[in-house]
């Protein structure tokens, strides 16, 4: 981050700072040299003008000046310099200002020369009696100029350097404190509000903080649900493993009698019956859990479903003293049938076994008004549900009276089972219940998932 601050900064500073420099370079230079030619003009009439009125000598004193002084006679030849001998100097009739001014009256030229980075001007005069003045000075070039301050420049550049480094340090330190002060687990509140560039990232932390916390909190139900349901299956195991052991060791030591064997034996293959059971619900539950994934979705109808659960159910009415009814309209729907099938049994089983004697039971499959829902509806004439357990009995191992449950064998699994069931075919269920009335279980399914 520094690197990158430090760059930008580095970067602008150079770029204003040599457009500055050569800006203002260029008309320092500009206004130095036109400066300097309007001098060497002048200078050099002041001289002409003396000489026209016959100061011929006058010409010698302008040397320290800087100015080199040239008369050339009419034909070319050097008549004196103030700085070479002019005998010794070769014709000047060619050179350009000497040219102009002898045509004009006044001429002026330019030489620049690439080696020593330096230019010449020249200005020239025509005297009264046709002879020709001319004055010369060297001007630096702009080059030139720009190499003799390196050391200023390289100054500067050292100075942006450094400082484009301390102010690229303290701001990446200034940008980035807010962010490594931010508390992750109370983004908005540890936060500064009038930093707001940084607000979706507090937003964003602060959603994932949310739906991490759900999660977690979610994780912890489903754990405490998972360790609830281990110990409830612990226990409902030992009861019937503690009852088998108990009278297989009194078959085993001798101690029953031949008369009450039928009775012992009998015992125990109850007792192993509604362990089995359990541990098929269980596994029924697990399935469920999973989502039925591997079960499979078909066309069929709930009515022909239904009467075959009533029918095989019909021993255990008839044990019961139960009168068991079944009326139906035929319901063609998509569904995984062994999960109606669990649906009808377990509601028709509880009528049954939650009824009175020589009780009813009613059990019917329609559709509803528009024909877009099934309607299974499993009614009876038995102990009924008081109120205040109706919201809990499709909780697992939820029972509202556990000796009369486990009398009639029941797990209390049979609604959860139904309740999931259920809510993978999309549809709900709704209990009416008087106790020692009755109940109704009214089952609502979409036909067309
Ligand atoms: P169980 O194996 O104990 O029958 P369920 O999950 O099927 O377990 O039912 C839970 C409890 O709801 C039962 O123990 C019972 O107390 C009550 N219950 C369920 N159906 C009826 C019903 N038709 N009439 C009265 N009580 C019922």
């Amino acid at each position: 981050m520094t690197k990158k601050i430090f760059n930008s900064i580095f970067w602008t500073a150079m770029c204003v700072f040599i457009a500055a420099f050569f800006l203002i370079e260029a008309a320092s230079y500009y206004y130095d040299t036109v400066d300097s030619k309007k001098q060497l003009i002048y200078t050099t009439d002041n001289i002409a003008r003396a000489m026209n009125d016959g100061e011929s000598d006058f010409l010698s004193s302008f040397s320290e000046k800087g100015y080199r002084m040239t008369w050339i006679a009419k034909n070319g030849v050097v008549l004196y310099d103030n700085q070479s001998n002019a005998s010794k100097m070769d014709n000047h009739l060619s050179r350009p200002e000497v040219q102009a001014a002898l045509k004009n009256g006044t001429g002026e030229s330019e030489r620049y020369s690439n080696t020593i980075l330096k230019t010449e001007i020249y200005y020239a005069v025509r005297l009264k009696d046709g002879t020709v003045l001319r004055s010369a000075m060297v001007l630096n070039s702009f080059w030139w100029r720009i190499l003799s301050e390196l050391q200023i420049i390289i100054f500067i550049f050292i100075v942006i350097v450094v400082a484009s480094l301390i102010v690229a340090k303290g701001l990446a330190e200034a940008l980035t404190r807010p962010l490594n002060n931010i508390d992750l687990d109370h983004p908005m509140k540890s936060m500064r509000k009038d930093y707001k560039e940084i607000m979706p990232l507090i937003e964003r932390l602060e959603a994932e903080q949310g739906a991490m916390r759900n999660e977690e909190r979610m994780r912890e139900e489903a754990e405490e649900l998972r360790r609830e349901f281990t110990a409830n299956v612990s226990h409902e195991l030992k009861t019937p493993i503690h009852t088998i052991s108990g009278y297989t060791e009194l078959l085993k030591n001798g101690l029953v009698q031949e008369k009450d064997l039928g009775e012992f034996s009998e015992k125990i293959y109850k007792e192993t019956q509604r362990m089995s059971k359990l541990v098929q619900d269980i596994i029924e539950l697990s399935h469920l859990d999973e989502g039925a994934s591997n079960m499979e979705w078909q066309e069929n109808d709930l009515a022909a479903i239904a009467r075959l659960c009533v029918d095989r159910l019909k021993p255990l009415a008839e044990e019961n003293h139960i009168t068991l009814q079944f009326w139906s309209v035929p319901v063609k729907m998509r569904c995984i049938p062994t999960l109606l099938e669990e649906v009808v049994t377990n509601l028709t089983e509880n009528a049954i076994k939650y009824n009175r004697k020589d009780g009813v039971v009613t059990v019917s499959v329609q559709k509803d008004g528009l024909g877009e829902n099934a309607i299974l509806t499993v009614q009876d004439t038995g102990i009924g549900i008081p109120k205040e357990h109706i919201d809990r009995i499709f909780e697992r191992f939820y029972r509202v009276d556990k000796s009369h449950s486990r009398a009639v064998g029941g797990t209390g699994l049979g609604l959860s089972i139904v309740k999931h069931a259920i809510l993978i075919h999309k549809g709900k269920i709704d209990v009416d219940s008087t106790p020692g009335v009755g109940t109704t279980m009214k089952v609502t399914i979409p036909v067309n998932l």
